[in-house]
């Protein structure tokens, strides 16, 4: 019985040894310490046996079994080590896949432009919440109650708010100017800053008018300061932007927020000052109303207006954009159509 166990350990060591995958590897592993294996069926008929007998062969098939569960793991570790992961050879020539690469949109790299030039100026940046009220939108910024902007026509009003008044009545702001407040009561004065979003006007769409569009406006407060430095300031804040000088215009406009209020225009780069549809075929473009900082607003952000005085300039990031890339429809920037966008990476 010795012998037969021997040659069980010799063949079955030697399968082990020839075994090719592993697959190969565990029906060797059921053949030789399965319930129906060689070993197990020597166990079985051991009824005949000596007591001594019973124990050195009970040994023995142990440590047979030892021996093959020892061999079929280094087996298996080997086969293992020796597969390659992949199932066809590396070909290392072979170019690769691109990873396709996002890039910032138009608008958002003519804000960090924008932010780039006026933080070289000294501006500090800050930004709030889309959410305003009446109070921070038009009281505090001297629109009288009756104003046509209040009215939903034009502004957003949020459901739930619109009996209130004050700054219980929440809108989505309709303009950037009520952060200048918040920041100046929060802060106080001197202050420049300026203050990128989005903005949201009840209003129907067309190549120059969206519902949600972004501002960028820009507010020095400080004892005083000239009317002369602030133009300077736009020409710089032009020329930087676009790389070279832009012709500009001023006239006169009205804000409740500012008195006096201007317009600035710049000459129409889309045309090059001849006419075309994004300037109503007259050759310049309004980008930048602004103005003196109305006494009322000073005073709504605790401020005396006699001490001091201040400017605005809020520039419309969409006309920007348009006048940089020479683009003719502005619902083309909010369009989400990745075969637009990507022409500006
Ligand atoms: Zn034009």
């Amino acid at each position: 019985m010795e012998e037969r166990l021997e040659q069980i350990k010799v063949s079955g060591l030697e399968k082990i040894a020839n075994a090719k995958n592993t697959n190969e590897l565990e029906e060797i592993r059921r053949e030789l310490t399965g319930k129906k294996s060689e070993l197990s069926e020597v166990l079985k008929n051991m009824s005949s046996l000596s007591p001594e007998e019973k124990k050195t062969i009970g040994m023995l098939t142990t440590e047979i079994r030892n021996a093959f569960n020892d061999s079929l793991a280094k087996k298996e570790e080997e086969i293992i080590s020796n597969t390659s992961v992949l199932d066809e050879p590396i070909d290392i020539t072979i170019p690769g896949n691109k990873p396709k690469e996002g890039a910032l949109h138009p608008i958002t790299q003519m804000c960090y432009d924008l932010n780039d030039a006026f933080s070289s100026l000294g501006f500090e940046i800050y930004s709030e919440d889309d959410i305003s009220s009446e109070k921070y939108a038009f009281d505090n910024l001297n629109f009288a109650k009756d104003h046509p902007a209040r009215q939903s026509m034009d502004t957003y009003w949020l459901e739930g708010t619109e009996d209130k008044e004050g700054a219980e009545r929440l809108c989505l702001r309709p303009h950037l100017t009520g952060g200048s407040v918040r920041k100046l009561l929060k802060d106080g004065a001197p202050a420049r800053f300026i203050y990128p979003g989005a903005v949201y006007r009840n209003e129907t769409t067309d190549a120059r008018h969206e519902r949600a569009f972004y501002q960028y406006e820009a507010l020095i407060v400080d004892k005083n300061i000239s009317f002369s430095s602030g133009m300077v300031m736009i020409q710089t804040i032009l020329e930087k932007v676009f790389g070279r000088k832009i012709n500009t215009r001023m006239r006169e406009g009205f804000f409740p927020f500012t008195e006096p209020g201007y317009e600035i225009d710049m000459e129409c780069l889309v045309c090059g000052g001849k006419g075309c549809r994004v300037c109503n075929q007259n050759g310049w473009i309004e980008v930048m109303p602004g103005g003196v900082i109305h006494p009322n607003v000073l005073k709504s952000a605790g401020l005396d207006p006699e001490e001091w005085t201040g400017f605005y300039i809020n520039i419309g990031l969409d006309r920007l954009v348009m006048m940089r890339y020479g683009v003719d429809d502005v619902r083309l920037f909010h369009g989400c159509d990745l075969r637009f966008l990507k022409q500006f990476k």
